[in-house]
């Protein structure tokens, strides 16, 4: 039987459908628009705790990439399969971003950025989403980074040059400001990848000298830990987040949309630059999360852009986690 409207209005199409029917003739023809309704989407944050720490995502919206040439080492047959199994579209992938918000000992610190006003026009939702979520801007005290690409950066500073958070300290990983900010390195750089070294000078340039540099394998803030995890870029950074008995693996750009990459974890996304590495770096960091069940967060996951790792096959499954009222 397939499941036709016309099937469902003559009540055959489900078991339950006796009662579907008389359900369906006692509904008005019309129902009146519920109050308050638009077509505007309720704001894009969602909270949970990782033991005392608060944690809140931040959704900044999404960009579209082509399918085709985004998977390095795998046919667009195969890509758009796996976009098919994930009830995607076959030609554009949306690729999300969600930031995070830590609220630890009354300090607020920020992981990545978001695009600002340099992104897609369907990206840039991130302040009306922070506000929303009771955030003012100039009361961040840290801003975290793990890599200098655009869409980690760019929300740190307005196109016109106002830096957003006004008080916070800029905590970069040291290998990341070594490789993008030497100007020896930028002029060698092949011309597609030049806009990736100004965009990190047009952020960071005019705080150059504040611009905190932080190790791998280092507290970064209480509770929050860089994980070095290159390949994506030389100096691309997970991180662990501990509090009590609660743990969050914060996997950055590990992998870019899971049903892509964390079921197919030796494909190689356009932007990984140094595809091997990107390639080995995903699969402990994921194979760790899987055995320890530990919850995860990723940049580019569809929102709320956390749940968990379980092994499947050669590759692994990304499980969402369920909805929570309370925090
Ligand atoms: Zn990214």
């Amino acid at each position: 039987m397939t499941l036709t409207r016309r099937a469902i209005l003559a009540g055959t199409a489900l078991a339950a459908a006796p009662t579907g029917s008389q359900v369906l003739a006692q509904t008005p023809a019309a129902a009146p628009a519920a109050q308050g309704a638009s077509s505007q989407q309720a704001p894009g944050f969602y909270r949970y705790k990782v033991g005392d720490i608060e944690v809140t995502a931040i959704h900044d919206g999404f960009a579209r990439r082509p399918l085709e040439g985004f998977v390095r080492n795998a046919e667009l047959a195969q890509v758009q399969q796996a976009a098919q199994e994930a009830f995607l579209p076959n030609d554009v992938l949306p690729i999300t971003f969600t930031t995070l918000v830590l609220q630890n000992n009354g300090r607020l610190t920020l992981i990545d950025t978001g695009n600002g006003d340099m992104g897609a026009p369907t990206s840039g939702h991130w302040m009306r989403n922070f506000r929303a979520a009771g955030f003012d801007p100039a009361r961040v005290d840290t801003v975290v980074i793990s890599h200098f690409h655009g869409d980690h950066i760019n929300g740190l500073r307005l196109k016109d040059g106002t830096a957003v958070f006004s008080k916070a300290e800029v905590m970069v990983p040291a290998a990341e400001w070594d490789f993008w900010m030497d100007d020896a390195r930028m002029n060698q750089a092949p011309e597609g990848m030049k806009a990736a070294f100004q965009g990190a000078r047009r952020v960071f340039g005019p705080i150059a000298k504040d611009v905190k540099r932080y190790d791998a394998g280092k507290e970064v803030i209480t509770g929050l830990t860089s994980v070095a995890a290159p390949g994506h870029t030389p100096g691309h950074t997970a991180f662990l987040l501990s509090s009590g008995a609660g743990k969050l693996m914060v996997m950055s750009d590990i992998t870019n949309h899971p049903a892509l990459f964390v079921r197919n974890p030796d494909w190689s996304a356009v932007f990984d630059m140094d595809a091997d590495q990107a390639r080995a770096t995903r699969r402990k960091m994921l194979d760790m999360a899987a055995a320890e069940r530990a919850q995860v967060a990723f940049y580019h996951a569809p929102f709320p852009a956390t749940g968990h790792i379980a092994k499947d096959g050669n590759g692994f499954r990304f499980v969402p986690i369920q909805w929570n009222p309370a925090i």
